[in-house]
């Protein structure tokens, strides 16, 4: 937000509500209300949904449509509008996704800032200038003679636009954007687009409404000559209209990739087309590199920055980053897509959970899964800082379903193995192993243990493999209510379950386990130790204070006990059954301010939670501890949540209040 904002700052749909606020407000839907309750209700939100914003859209596209396809008026330009608003929220999307996925590799990077979550709020409405553009486009077919039934292509048209932004409307950008910095204006509009000093592809769109109508007013100027003079054409509208997205958000990108041969062989083409660099420092700078697109105005007036060729190289040499400490996890669902940091990036800045109106994104997740299994590689999907320490968070192609399938189980280990070789390579110190990388780790079974499997294979590893869960098992310890004096487990006897259960015993509490096959192995494992009797067979319900993991049965869960506290020891979340009982979050700590760039939320963890997992290989390489942490080996506990606190992580506060 401009620090003073002045008249026409909001966007004049704003009251109608964005879908993100007015969805959140609408009461949870309840599966025990009545079929047809619920049913109404889901129609009551697909309109809610729909009623927001883009709906405005509506009666021109039934027009065109109508008129396009029934009455015979073929009027096939003024129907192409929608598949080219389409194209410019799809074409948007693709910039964000891509110029994420570079800058948190490094290469080529311009500015090594990070990015936080305000300015992901700030910037996350950013279709609704499409929204304007469709508004415009719709009202200009409409009204200005000539304006309809446009020819798909016409040369003279094409070129006509090219002249006249060359000249009127990158010249009056020009004095316009320096008006726009007078500190009057600046303060009331153009302040907002400046509080993103590291930009995002999308921050080339965040302005005030009074300013995107300067600026929609200066690029309707070639659209709107080329139609009085009848030379415009499909061609021309779309074709401009894309180019000023595709320098709008190579300009924003952060990561440079324009080739230097382009300007050795054609030298005019610097005073043509600027870079990505060059616009970054108009916004480190402020008050040089005023241009729109074509830097030629900059060095007539004697605003270029002195500094834009050496930057511009310098990133252009600038290698991939090595991280310090990866995080290897995994896709879970195939909808977790959008909630990757590459996905949609508002949506990835809450807290996952299951949305059924994704499942109106089919076909897109489809086309993910299918992209997924094509492309087969791990990628960086996030990379943080942590004072001199460099991280990164690296994602598997494979989804939950496929850990399950055993005959996956070959190439999964492969993807890991190559992840963990990388690492090795790049001189990581440590990679910790999220989600199902750990393959369910139990002590009791012989199944593989992914993280001890490379540790074997490659005994000089210089990596440490850490799966952290001697953390996952301190941050379990420390979420029960002190006055505990029982605690029932229940789910799948994982390695951090039985660590938690020999922890409470050795502390007094009594843990009854339902299980008889459990209570024998948990029993075996204590051999003669005075303790072991906190160890009961117990099916009791009564219990207040449940260990969960997954496994845990939902007829289980329906059958505690009003008030029961449900504390997960297992990297997925158990689904919320109960209204009348209290969830605490899976095993997690609040990250430290000064942990930087962080601008996503771990899948289901709030803002700036991060999975005891993750935590315990940040940990583990700040204090350089030359052990791996994998198969049957766990670190010291209470050494390694002290050095967690002392490093700034906080624990979370135990859940008083059930939350749905
Ligand atoms: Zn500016
Ligand atoms: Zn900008």
């Amino acid at each position: 937000m401009a620090s003073r904002p002045g008249i026409l700052t909001d966007w004049p749909w704003k009251p109608l509500g964005s879908y993100k606020v007015s969805w959140e407000s609408l009461p949870p839907l309840s599966s025990s209300r009545s079929f047809l309750f619920s049913l109404s209700e889901s129609i009551r939100r697909v309109i809610h949904f729909r009623a927001n914003n883009h709906v405005i859209l509506v009666p021109w596209i039934i027009k065109n449509a109508y008129s396009f396809m029934v009455k015979g008026g073929k009027d096939l330009s003024s129907f192409l509008i929608l598949p080219i608003l389409l194209w410019r929220g799809l074409h948007n999307q693709l910039w964000i996704s891509f110029s994420r996925y570079r800058t948190a590799k490094g290469k080529n990077r311009i500015i090594d800032k990070g990015i936080e979550f305000d300015q992901v709020d700030r910037e996350s409405s950013w279709d609704d200038q499409i929204l304007f553009s469709g508004i415009l486009m719709y009202v200009a077919s409409d009204t200005i003679p000539g304006a309809s039934h446009l020819p798909m292509w016409r040369l003279d048209g094409v070129i006509l636009t090219a002249l006249i932004h060359m000249g009127p409307v990158e010249f009056l950008y020009y004095w316009l954007h320096r008006l726009l910095h007078h500190h009057y204006l600046y303060s009331r509009y153009h302040s907002h687009h400046h509080s993103s000093i590291v930009t995002e592809p999308i921050t080339s769109v965040i302005h005030p409404f009074a300013e995107h109508i300067s600026y929609f007013t200066l690029f309707a100027i070639p659209m709107i000559t080329t139609i009085l003079t009848g030379t415009a054409s499909a061609a021309s509208i779309a074709g401009y209209l894309t180019y000023i997205d595709v320098m709008n958000n190579m300009g924003h990108c952060n990561f440079e990739f324009i080739p230097q041969w382009l300007f050795t062989i054609s030298p005019p083409l610097k005073y043509l087309m600027y870079t990505a660099s060059f616009h970054s420092l108009h916004h480190t700078q402020f008050r040089t590199n005023y241009s729109l697109f074509m830097p030629v105005y900059d060095y007539i007036y004697g605003t270029m920055d002195t500094s834009s060729d050496t930057l511009y190289e310098n990133s252009l040499t600038r290698p991939e980053e090595a991280p310090d400490v990866v995080h290897l996890t995994h896709l879970t669902t195939p909808d977790s897509v959008y909630h990757l940091r590459l996905g949609l990036a508002s949506m990835a800045s809450t807290p996952q959970k299951s949305k059924w109106y994704l499942w109106l994104m089919w076909p897109l997740t489809m086309w993910t899964m299918m992209l997924a299994w094509t492309y087969g590689r791990t990628f960086v999907v996030e990379r943080n800082r942590f004072h001199k320490l460099r991280l990164q968070t690296w994602t598997i192609p494979k989804y939950n379903i496929q850990y399950n399938l055993q005959w996956q189980n070959v190439s999964i280990n492969a993807l890991i193995e190559e992840a963990v070789l990388e690492a090795e390579e790049k001189g990581v110190k440590v990679i910790s192993l999220g989600l199902l990388n750990q393959a369910n780790a139990s002590p009791f079974n012989c199944n593989t243990l992914y993280g001890e499997l490379y540790v074997q294979k490659y005994p000089r590893l210089k990596t440490k493999v850490v799966d952290g869960s001697s953390l996952a098992v301190a941050a379990v310890l420390n979420s029960i209510p002190q006055a505990t004096t029982q605690v029932l487990h229940r789910g799948n006897l994982s390695k951090v379950a039985s660590a938690v259960v020999l922890n409470l015993c050795q502390r007094g509490i009594q843990v009854a386990v339902p299980s008889e096959d459990d209570y024998k192995k948990l029993k075996k494992s204590f051999g003669i130790r005075s303790d072991r009797n906190n160890l009961i067979l117990s099916k009791s319900y009564s219990i207040k204070t449940w260990l969960v993991g997954d496994g845990l049965k939902e007829e289980d869960q329906k059958k505690a006990a009003e008030g029961t506290l449900f504390i997960p020891f297992s990297q997925f979340p158990p689904k919320k059954l109960r209204k009348d009982c209290f969830y605490h979050s899976i095993p997690a700590m609040a990250a430290p301010a000064s942990l930087e760039n962080v601008d996503s939320c771990e899948n289901w963890l709030p803002r700036r939670v991060m999975s005891a997992w993750r935590v315990a290989g940040i940990v583990h390489a700040l204090e350089g501890w030359d052990e791996h942490e994998c198969g049957y080996t766990m670190s010291d506990i209470d050494k390694v949540w002290q050095a967690s606190i002392q490093h700034g992580f906080k624990p979370l506060a135990i859940t008083t209040h059930s939350k749905f």
